[in-house]
């Protein structure tokens, strides 16, 4: 097939030791059609969006063709499902392979829900369209909120029934990444692996997302601590947002630091620590107030896959497995009370700045305050519309707000718009999502194709975002599922 569409591939996973991947096409489908492509990503990546919406370039997105370059395989990882172990792999999804930019940067390009691979088990390697048009609206959120995510190139529909209890209509995604190297794919490398075989994977990736560590006289227990640093980052800036991962299983945990896996996601609305909304987490371990000390754990899990290149002797080597992974809570804590003071518009660090927040968020718990629109209400000075704005506790914290406020050299102005630019004015709501969903599963793209451009500009405050604001009449509560 011709490359005028722009495909330049260099496929370096798939140059690492033949355990870590099996190769596998994908399976056609009866009738692709594009539902949704990303015009914009698609020229990051130099690709032509055009030639993407031809016959040809769809029949590549839906896997009945493959691009020039391209090698699929379906990648082998384990994996912590719920704090229980698992070998798993890509039981659906195909990394066609690896797309280097005009700029020279490099990202997977992966279908998801291509049909069955060698690691299927039981599963049918395919998607339904709905779960895949979310994955789609909240990925592309994400990446417009400035959060590290896996992006979504397109999606096709494939002409079949996905049969999910009833029949649903069936799609495929292409999902872009810095890589899909998952914590969950060391876990396989240390469990399943020779040791040269770990050390090939974490050459291949220190090479491809941490090169720094190349200098440092321990270059892998560099890339430990560099890698829980990402992730500190990460999970303080979901946290910022509100936004509730759900499925924090160490298979979805990156090396790159991005987040993946939009499956049983969601935003909170009203503040609370304990908020869950997939169907499957009875227990609440991947609550919002959870996702720190979870992604503690996930880290301690990749830090002993590293054990033995730590150090030639073992008991070293877990010394500073142990030391790294000891880093986690402070490194976390600090990026996450760097943005809290930064969504309150502070410049400069005050001891009490801890208590200040605190007493906020606890406020917020009891009143049951929206947590997005708490933080956009104090950027606008609007406050007006929550039962918190009226009580006796706010306004004496809002008191000690505007005092703290006063003592930064920092004008009034100038907080306002730091706070701008990092309180959303919009989110991905939960009813708009659904209701998106439910007029492109009838045919109706136009709710989707409207929501996507209000939530590409979460920081700009205007005025045809109110509507956007607004948090559901019914306080029914939501509930996700993995799709
Ligand atoms: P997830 O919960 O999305 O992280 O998926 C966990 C594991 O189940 C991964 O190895 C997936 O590849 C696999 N999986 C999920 N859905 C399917 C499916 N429909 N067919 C085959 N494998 C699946
Ligand atoms: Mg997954
Ligand atoms: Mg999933």
């Amino acid at each position: 097939m011709g490359n005028e569409t722009g495909w330049n591939f260099d496929n370096s996973y798939a140059r690492l030791p033949e355990t870590f991947f099996k190769p596998c096409e994908p399976t056609p489908v009866k009738k692709p059609e594009v539902v949704k492509l990303n015009v914009q990503l698609a020229q990051e990546l130099g690709l032509d969006a055009a030639l993407l919406n031809t016959k040809n370039g769809t029949d590549i997105l839906a896997g009945n063709a493959l691009p020039e370059g391209a090698e699929p395989i379906a990648q082998a990882y384990a994996g912590h499902q719920f704090g229980g172990f698992n070998k798993l792999g890509d039981g659906r999804a195909i990394l066609l392979g690896e797309q280097i930019t005009p700029e020279g940067e490099r990202f997977d390009i992966q279908l998801k829900g291509p049909g069955k691979t060698p690691y299927s088990r039981g599963g049918d390697g395919r998607a339904a369209l709905g779960p895949m048009l979310r994955e789609y609206i909240i990925s592309e959120a994400m990446y417009a909120l400035g959060i590290p995510t896996t992006r979504s190139l397109a999606v096709v529909s494939t002409g079949q029934p996905t049969f999910r209890g009833v029949d649903l209509p069936g799609a495929i995604l292409t999902r872009v990444a810095a890589s899909h190297l998952r914590v969950g794919t060391f876990q396989y490398a240390a469990a399943f692996c020779e040791v040269d075989e770990l050390r090939a994977l974490a050459d291949y990736t220190i090479e491809r997302h941490y090169p720094d560590a190349k200098e440092d006289e321990n270059p892998y227990f560099a890339f430990l601590k560099a890698m829980i640093d990402r992730q500190a980052k990460l999970i303080a800036s979901w946290q910022h947002i509100g936004f509730i991962h759900g499925v924090q299983n160490t298979d979805n945990v990156t090396v790159s630091g991005e987040t993946i896996d939009y499956g049983p996601c969601a935003f909170m609305d009203v503040y609370d620590p304990a908020t869950v909304f997939s169907s499957i987490d009875r227990v609440g371990r991947y609550a919002y107030g959870n996702q720190p000390p979870i992604g503690n754990w996930n880290l301690a899990r990749f830090a002993e896959t590293l054990v033995p290149l730590l150090a030639d002797d073992e008991k070293q080597g877990v010394k500073l497995a142990e030391e790294a992974i000891g880093t986690y809570p402070e490194r976390f804590y600090t990026y996450w009370l760097e943005g809290m003071r930064k969504k309150l518009g502070f410049f400069n660090e005050e001891k009490e700045d801890e208590t200040l927040i605190d007493d906020l968020l606890e406020i917020m718990k009891k009143y049951r305050a929206d947590y997005t629109n708490t933080f956009v209400a104090l950027t606008t000075g609007c406050l007006e519309g929550m039962v918190l704005f009226a009580t006796a506790e706010f306004k004496e914290w809002h008191k000690r707000w505007q005092e703290r406020l006063g003592r930064q050299p920092e004008s009034d102005k100038a907080a306002l718009e730091r706070m701008k630019s990092c309180n959303p004015a919009v989110i991905p709501r939960n009813h708009r999502v659904e209701a998106a969903l439910d007029a492109a599963e009838k045919g109706d793209l136009s709710v989707m194709e409207e929501l996507l451009v209000v939530l590409a500009k979460p920081f700009a405050y205007s005025e045809d975002q109110a509507e956007y604001q607004k948090v559901p009449a019914s306080a029914a509560p939501y509930t996700t599922y993995c799709g």
